[in-house]
């Protein structure tokens, strides 16, 4: 009988294949979860269930919202992207709003951009967020009419905040932000 038949041997070569066998599932391991983070390139809107893809063309840097149906989803604690919160919920968007953008030199208040106001169904967060270039604009009026029945709990929270959603006043400003100028000729 040789040294290679022993029953040691034999325990040893199956150990030594248990250990390849392991090395190999670790490193599928890897390979599925590198193809998951570039997954992360694309993301199916938990609200209308639409894929939304990533594009660097969009004009922000983060895609907080699906271009489709506008709702978003709770996923940043302290800033825009980093993805630290554990709520999950989703955010309707309830309302629009220009961003304060301060005084200019004559006293008069500088006129911001238009911006998306989002609260969570599930905490109750409020989030203001930068329109995407490829947002549906459909969406942002069907908000914007949407906005005038908002309920005296919603519009005393966004005071609190210091936030002021748009009335029909807003409402030119906000068609030129939208379609440009001559905004009249397209609407
Ligand atoms: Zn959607
Ligand atoms: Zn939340």
């Amino acid at each position: 009988m040789s040294t290679s038949a022993s029953p040691r041997h034999c325990y040893f070569n199956s150990f030594l294949k248990f250990v390849k066998y392991l090395s190999l599932l670790y490193n599928n391991f890897e390979l599925i979860f590198v193809e998951e983070k570039n997954k992360n390139q694309a993301f199916q809107c938990s609200h209308c269930h639409k894929w939304v893809f990533y594009d660097r063309s969009i004009g922000t840097k983060h895609r907080n919202h699906c271009p489709y149906c506008l709702w978003s989803k709770h996923l940043d604690l302290d800033e825009s992207g980093d993805r630290k919160s554990a709520c999950q919920g989703e955010m309707e968007p309830i309302s629009l709003t220009f961003k304060q953008e301060g005084i200019n030199k004559y006293g008069e208040a500088k006129q911001g951009e238009l911006m998306l106001i989002h609260q969570c169904l599930k905490c109750g967060k409020i989030s203001i967020n930068r329109l995407a270039a490829d947002d549906d604009t459909e969406a942002i009026l069907k908000i914007f009419e949407k906005s005038k029945q908002l309920n005296p709990e919603a519009i005393n929270r966004l005071t609190e905040e210091g936030i002021k959603t748009l009335t029909e006043q807003d409402k030119q400003e906000m068609l030129i932000q939208l379609f440009g100028k001559n905004y009249e000729k397209i609407t």
